[in-house]
């Protein structure tokens, strides 16, 4: 454990920092379009509540940004934190090849990362992370500021994709 480091903020991108209701369409229909709803998220308006907690958060503690969007969209969402002035931040995505639920995915790099830093919270808006990540111990923030669609958390459950 690095008690030297400053502590952790960890935030989650879609549905806590960016608002993803524009692109959710692409899952909708009965063949779902994962690439489009990935590429539009250039787009993303940002969410205020969101933004403002990793501004007021990057006072006291190092701010990571734990997404369930795939490597292959690592320079446009590098690109969109820039773009919405927010802190530069180490961001871990999805390996391209693993469709676990984000609930595990996001566990297991939130639990490495607690063995070396101390975590302050987790910032996430998918109930189901939110839940295991407390059941592992950690403080967890919840997004409640965008609405979601069904189709959307559907997706994230069955099809481990977001
Ligand atoms: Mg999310």
């Amino acid at each position: 454990m690095r008690s030297d480091h400053r502590p952790l903020a960890v935030f989650d991108l879609d549905g806590t920092l960016a608002d993803t209701g524009h692109r959710q369409h692409y899952l909708e229909g009965r063949r779902r379009d994962w690439n489009g709803f990935f590429s539009a998220a250039v787009d993303d308006p940002p969410l205020p509540e969101g933004v403002r907690l990793v501004l007021s958060s990057a006072k006291e503690c190092e701010v990571r940004y734990l997404t369930g969007r795939p490597e292959r969209c690592r320079r446009d969402t590098v690109a969109w934190l820039a773009v919405q002035g927010l802190p530069e931040g180490r961001l871990y995505m999805r390996r391209s090849d693993d469709r676990r639920p984000a609930r595990h995915t996001k566990l297991e790099i939130l639990k490495r990362l607690g063995r070396e830093y101390v975590v302050r919270m987790l910032v996430d808006d998918d109930e189901l992370v939110c839940v295991a990540a407390e059941q592992a111990g950690f403080t967890v923030v919840r997004a409640r500021w965008m609405r979601v669609s069904p189709a959307l958390e559907d997706a994230q459950e069955r099809e481990g994709r977001t």
